[in-house]
């Protein structure tokens, strides 16, 4: 018997956000394992036969480890299980899903991939922020804020000093290493560039703020601001700071949803 894995991307959370194709694959599942930053409401289309194992603990808890979730499906998949492996955002951005197929592929196993929307989109839109706005920048750079252990540091001034070519940054995981990436972006940009932090991105629960690069650690700080979150820095931040001040309204609002 011969199973199969498909790597899901589930989208930031909101279940809506889910492409025809993840519907589709979640619904054939026999079996799912689910990262912690999948919206629950994306299980909703899981059959109810379907084993659903949690892999992952937010919140600084050891996850559950890499080489056991391999273990699992390479398992699962030989055992002629239709496994989906369903990720946050999409599964070839910053979420191991590389790792994970080169994995299964060198055992033999045959691995699918199914888009998801990648958190920094859904946050960038969350907030009406045009990414690529052809008066502000004409490229992204999708960046970790969160180097693994054995990798040198991100050179912060070097990656500002491109954005400030014009090129909109759109970091994943920085919120926990904020000052030092803060000051490393001072280094190429100036402290007036305008910032964007949002938490939660498409759910109910999302929060964001907007500020510059120079008060960025002491917003994050004051409004509580924590993972999962994305920070979108340049220009083009700038059109929503100006939009919510015309309206009176301070640069930061919880979502009423
Ligand atoms: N594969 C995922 C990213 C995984 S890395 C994707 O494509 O979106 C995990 C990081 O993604 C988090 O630390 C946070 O920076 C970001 N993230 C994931 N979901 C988010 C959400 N709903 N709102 C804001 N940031 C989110």
């Amino acid at each position: 018997m011969s199973g199969s894995v498909t790597l899901v991307g589930a989208g930031p959370g909101d279940p809506e956000l889910l492409t025809v194709k993840a519907v589709r694959a979640i619904r054939a599942a026999t079996v799912l394992l689910v990262d912690d930053l999948v919206g629950t409401g994306v299980l909703r289309y899981a059959r109810r036969s379907a084993r659903i194992v949690h892999v992952g603990k937010r919140g600084g808890c050891k996850s559950t480890p890499q080489d056991f979730i391999e273990r699992l499906m390479l398992a699962e998949a030989r055992r002629g299980e239709r496994v989906v492996r369903l990720k946050g955002g999409d599964p070839f951005v910053f979420g191991r899903g590389g790792e994970e197929a080169e994995h299964l592929r060198a055992e033999g196993v045959q691995v699918d991939v199914v888009n998801g929307i990648t958190a920094g989109l859904a946050a960038a839109s969350a907030l009406g922020v045009p990414l690529t706005h052809r008066d502000h920048a004409h490229g992204v750079i999708l960046v970790t804020g969160h180097a693994r252990g054995d990798d040198a540091a991100l050179d912060w001034p070097t990656l500002a000093a491109a954005a400030a070519q014009g090129l909109t940054l759109v970091i994943y995981m920085g919120v926990s290493s904020v000052p030092a990436l803060q000051a490393g972006l001072l280094g190429g940009l100036p402290g007036t560039t305008p910032v964007a932090v949002v938490q939660h991105a498409s759910l109910p629960q999302q929060r964001e703020a907007t500020c510059t690069l120079a008060e960025l650690a002491a917003t994050i700080e004051r409004e509580g601001l924590g993972s999962p979150a994305i920070i979108v820095v340049g220009d083009v931040v700038r059109g929503v700071r100006h939009a919510r001040a015309a309206q009176g309204l301070p640069q930061r609002h919880e979502d009423a949803a």
